[in-house]
């Protein structure tokens, strides 16, 4: 292992950017990573799964064969570019202007993952001794439907004998500046369709039709006006919002057939998917009360609250963003979902990257500083990791 090549974060970041890797398309970011880990003695497996456009591509490796195994988990794919015109510098350049590095995907979080790569090259080339192993999942559908990714890759990894005791997902936690916040727990997310099914007909003669509108707005201030709950000393409070409602009628003469509406919960640890379910349920069976027509729910739950407890691995992850930046990070549960709610069934997980400022925007970018930061951050992680 003496003959490891030190990666430079800000050249791997930049070759990443480079492959136009918006989901499920992989445009060769995987083999940008395995060609390099495997040059750091790392034994690689890929794990494709899906089919025709639902085809994703895995990357699982690992350095070592002891326990602990510290694993960092991550995402190649990215979002679209949306206006590519209002980009200043093409989203998939890489380019470098003003100590900053443009382009999509670069928060979020391929100058992430080459952060971290870098820190282990350097970890190595320190000679350091350590007793275990580091680990990298690599998915290609984190930012699309994330069916064929992490969840089925810790599913085979696991069939596999592989086991897992710490992982860092390197995620854009921080707000504003780096360092600031780690993420520890993340909340559950619950989406619903709500579709209305009332009789069409002429708004001169309302005994003849079954009008939805009525029935739709009492259902959606029943759901939207109660109060979830008041959070907890780890989570906000649970919260719903409705984000569409939709009856498409251009006309002025006429009672719509039906009217439909989408909304989604946040929601803490201080609720399960299940309650929220039979609460929704129950409140569809009473608007359905003196109503005609029929209610029809599509409702899911794409993710569940989890909370990573104080441990070994927040305690080392903030000293070493302490030993870089001279600050404490927040430890917080806020944010959107991400593939932590996967992992958190198989290891402790917390999450710490970039800034997510930018991040899924028009001139997403990342300051050449921070990825090397977040470097140095990652090598003092894994040296207290070691314990060496
Ligand atoms: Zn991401």
């Amino acid at each position: 292992m003496s003959e490891t090549p030190i990666i430079d974060p800000i050249d791997l970041a930049r070759t990443l950017i480079r492959c136009a890797s918006v989901t499920p398309a992989d445009a060769g970011a995987l083999g940008v990573l395995q060609d390099v880990l495997e040059g750091m003695g790392f034994r690689c497996t890929r794990y494709p799964f899906g089919e025709g456009d639902m085809r994703v591509d895995n990357l699982y490796a690992r350095l070592g064969t002891d326990a602990p195994n510290i694993c960092y988990a991550g995402h190649v794919d990215v979002v679209p570019v949306g206006d590519a015109g209002a980009w200043r510098h093409d989203p998939f350049g890489g380019v470098i202007e003003g100590g900053i590095l443009w382009g999509r995907g670069t928060a979020d979080m391929k100058g992430g993952i080459a952060a971290f790569v870098a820190a282990v090259s350097e970890f190595l080339e320190d000679g350091k001794e350590f007793d275990g192993s580091i680990s990298f999942l690599i998915t290609g559908d984190e930012e699309g439907p994330a069916v064929n990714g992490t969840q089925k890759v810790l599913q085979a990894i696991t069939a596999a004998g592989e086991i897992i005791d710490h992982c860092l997902v390197g995620e854009p936690t921080n707000p504003n500046t780096l360092g600031e916040m780690i993420k520890i727990g993340r909340r559950g997310s619950l989406n619903g369709v709500l579709t209305v099914i009332g009789t069409q007909g002429h708004v001169a003669y309302p005994d003849l039709a079954g009008n939805p509108v009525p029935t739709l707005l009492k259902l959606l201030t029943a759901l939207s006006s109660k109060k979830l709950d008041d959070g907890n000393e780890s989570f906000q409070p649970s919260n719903l919002e409705i984000t569409s409602v939709d009856v498409d009628n251009p006309a002025h003469n006429i009672i719509a057939g039906a009217a439909s509406a989408k909304f989604n919960i946040r929601f803490n640890t201080e609720q399960t998917g299940g309650d929220l379910l039979d609460w929704i349920n129950s409140e569809i069976e009473i608007a359905q009360h003196g109503f005609d027509g029929r209610i029809e729910a599509n409702l899911s739950v794409p993710g569940h609250p989890f909370l990573t407890k104080p441990c070994k691995l927040s305690d080392k992850l903030s000293a070493a963003i302490e030993d870089i930046t001279g600050h404490r990070p927040a430890l917080s549960t806020s944010g959107g979902t991400s593939d932590a709610r996967f992992i958190t069934h198989y290891a402790p997980v917390v999450e710490f990257g970039l800034i997510g400022k930018t991040i899924h925007q028009v001139n997403e970018h990342a300051e050449i500083a921070d990825i090397k930061n977040l470097k140095q951050i990652y090598k003092a992680f894994l040296v207290r990791y070691f314990g060496a």
